[in-house]
């Protein structure tokens, strides 16, 4: 039953303790894993694939049993079973929803959604009983809307349901109704901020705006600072996916984004599917608890780490450090793996570097990596930062390349960051 009591929101369950918060997932994970088991037709097969038995899967350790299910598989088994690919379990009082998300899937959304995870990220925010809640996120076929919806009514707190609707009737509302928070991308947040700027609007007394929640899209800090010191407000940030809900959120000391209580976030090595070290960056994989759509070990595709040291805050769960960028933007270079964000780790200790981009090519059968670079300004002494570049690069990338710096415009816009020309014949 959910915990509508609102002067601290599951408070007990975000401060168990270690041995407790352990044995609390191992029993929600086994009970999910019989069930998915029994009631879900992919689930089975996916199990009797690898000649596993739920019973098998003690701990989540063991979870390195059970192969990983990427939004592909999803995609594949939904064609040939459509709607749902057989990963539903359809209770008897039906579906609430069929949701068409990106990528295409389908996805059935419950009756009753008693979720908790998006209300307790929205409690960490500052969200409260009473405030009203401006909704700019999509009502439009995908689930995140509605999800952060019903959360919102858990809280007790009122919604104005407008999706990412036009900025000065958005204004508006929230100048007619006293909007105490916002929910919504970071872009929708600034473009809302600048269009209020535009109408000569002060948005600290013109707008009662508390607290605002942001999410499904990358959130510099310096965006972070900006749009707090213009609005004078509480912003906090959100990390999910459609398919697997909330897996994690910042609290108050905004410390990395606390994995709640009700789903298992691992991550694990891109290539072999096993768990990595508190610390090391890898794939971010949800296992829910959701007994209408349970997904087992489902790769979101997004990099991040684990942060493992207590939060000030008394939240005891681990958390996910900063998204680091996607597994497909991935290549391999010599046998190792290159992210475009470690290219960016590079690039930001040296301040006169504007574009740039990775371009690996192939030659007689070896790789070859060379690093473009537009320089924002007129450098001297070319030659010693070219050399500095490189070395820190092989530090980082562990693989050797050339620098080679172009003008301005040298490099088109929209290219990729890492630009595989490598032809495989
Ligand atoms: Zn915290």
């Amino acid at each position: 039953m959910i915990d509508r009591t609102h002067g601290y929101f599951q408070r007990e369950k975000e401060t168990m303790s270690k041995k407790k918060r352990e044995a609390y997932l191992k029993e929600k994970l086994s009970e999910i894993l019989r069930y998915g088991y029994r009631y879900s037709r992919a689930i089975r097969s996916r199990f009797d694939a690898v000649g596993v038995k739920p019973e098998r899967v003690k701990d989540l350790k063991d979870l390195e049993k059970l192969p990983i299910t990427k939004k592909t598989d999803l995609v594949n088994a939904q064609k040939q079973t459509p709607p749902f690919g057989g990963f539903e379990i359809v209770p008897k009082k039906g579906i609430r929803r069929i949701y068409f998300s990106p990528g295409s899937v389908f996805e059935p959304g419950e009756w009753d959604y008693e979720d908790i995870r998006w209300a307790q990220a929205l409690f960490a925010c500052g969200v409260r009983k009473g405030d009203v809640v401006l909704n700019t996120f999509n009502y439009h076929l995908t689930p995140l809307a509605f999800m952060l919806d019903e959360s919102l009514r858990m809280l007790g707190a009122s919604v104005v349901p407008v999706g990412p609707g036009n900025l000065s009737m958005q204004i508006q509302l929230m100048r007619q109704l006293d909007v105490t928070g916002f929910m919504g991308t970071p872009s929708l947040l600034m473009s809302l901020v600048e269009a209020a700027e535009g109408m000569s609007l002060d948005l600290k007394k013109d707008l009662s705006l508390k607290v605002a929640f942001v999410g499904a899209e990358m959130f510099p800090e310096s965006l972070r600072q900006k749009l707090e010191g213009k609005l004078g407000i509480f912003i906090r940030q959100v990390y999910g996916t459609v398919d697997v809900g909330c897996l994690g959120y910042e609290c108050p000391e905004k410390k990395g984004m606390h994995i709640p209580e009700d789903v298992i976030v691992e991550i694990v090595d891109t290539e072999t599917g096993k768990q990595l070290e508190i610390g090391a960056t890898g794939e971010i994989v949800a296992t829910t608890f959701n007994k209408v759509f349970p997904m087992i070990r489902f790769a979101t595709g997004d990099l991040s780490y684990l942060i493992g040291n207590p939060c000030p805050c008394g939240r005891t769960s681990p958390r996910l450090g900063k998204i680091l960028g996607r597994t497909d933007q991935v290549t391999k270079v010599w046998g190792i793996f290159i992210h475009p964000w470690q290219v960016d780790e590079v690039m930001a200790r040296f301040p006169w570097v504007g574009n740039y981009q990775i371009v690996v090519t192939r030659k007689e059968y070896r790789d070859e990596m060379t690093v473009y670079i537009e320089l924002k300004e007129d450098v001297a002494e070319q030659m010693d930062l070219r050399r500095r570049v490189e070395r820190e690069m092989e530090e980082v990338l562990k693989v050797k390349g050339e620098v080679v710096f172009t003008v301005k415009g040298g490099i088109p816009d929209r290219a990729k960051k890492i630009d595989d020309r490598r032809i495989w014949e």
